[in-house]
C-alpha cells in the first residue's frame, strides 16, 4: 500500500505538469505574437513534453493501482514585458519544478518506497535538463537578443526543435 502522502504528491505533481503545460502554451502564444516562430515552436514542444510528464504521473498512479483525482488547471496569468521575462519565467518555474520533485523524493525516501524513488530518478535527470535548456536560453539571448540579425537565427535555430517521446516507458 503506498504512503498517503506520497499518493497525495504524486497525484498533485498530475496538476503541476499539466499546468507546466499550460503555462508554455502560454509562453507560446506570446511569442507567436510578437512573430517570432522559432520560439512559439520551441515553448509549443516544451508544453508537449509537460503533458507527457503530467501523463506518466497518472500512469504509475493506476499501475500501483492507486486512486487518481484530477483537480482544476490553474490560469497561467503572468504579463510579459520583454521576451526576457519569459525566458527568465520559464527558468524559475522549472527550479519550482525541480523542487516539486525533490519534495516528492525526499517523502518517498522517508518512508522507504523504493519503487517510487526509482520511478522519480528520471524526472530528478529530467529537471537537470530542464534547468540547463531554460539557462542555456538565457544565456544565448542576452548574447544575441539585441540585434535582429542574430535574433532571427536564434529564432530560426529554435525553430528546428522537434517533438520527441519521453524516454521513460511505464
Ligand atoms: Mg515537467
Amino acid at each position: 500500500m503506498m504512503n498517503e502522502k506520497v499518493h497525495k504528491l504524486l497525484n498533485q505533481q498530475i496538476n503541476k505538469e499539466f499546468y507546466s503545460a499550460y503555462l508554455y502554451l502560454d509562453f507560446s502564444n506570446y511569442f507567436k505574437a510578437r512573430g517570432l516562430d522559432g520560439f512559439a515552436n520551441w515553448y509549443l514542444i516544451q508544453a508537449q513534453e509537460e503533458r507527457d510528464h503530467a501523463m506518466l504521473f497518472y500512469q504509475y498512479l493506476q499501475n500501483e493501482n492507486q486512486a487518481v483525482a484530477l483537480d482544476a488547471i490553474a490560469k497561467p496569468d503572468k504579463v510579459f514585458t520583454c521576451d526576457m521575462d519569459v525566458l527568465k519565467a520559464g527558468l524559475e518555474h522549472e527550479e519550482y519544478v525541480t523542487s516539486l520533485i525533490n519534495d516528492i523524493y525526499a517523502e518517498a525516501y522517508e518512508v522507504k518506497d523504493f519503487r517510487t524513488m526509482q520511478f522519480l530518478d528520471w524526472f530528478v535527470k529530467e529537471q537537470g535538463e530542464e534547468e540547463t535548456n531554460a539557462n542555456d536560453l538565457i544565456t544565448k539571448m542576452e548574447l544575441f537578443g539585441s540585434d535582429p540579425k542574430s535574433l532571427y537565427m536564434l529564432n530560426q535555430e529554435l525553430g528546428t526543435r522537434v517533438y520527441s517521446a519521453p524516454s521513460l516507458v511505464l
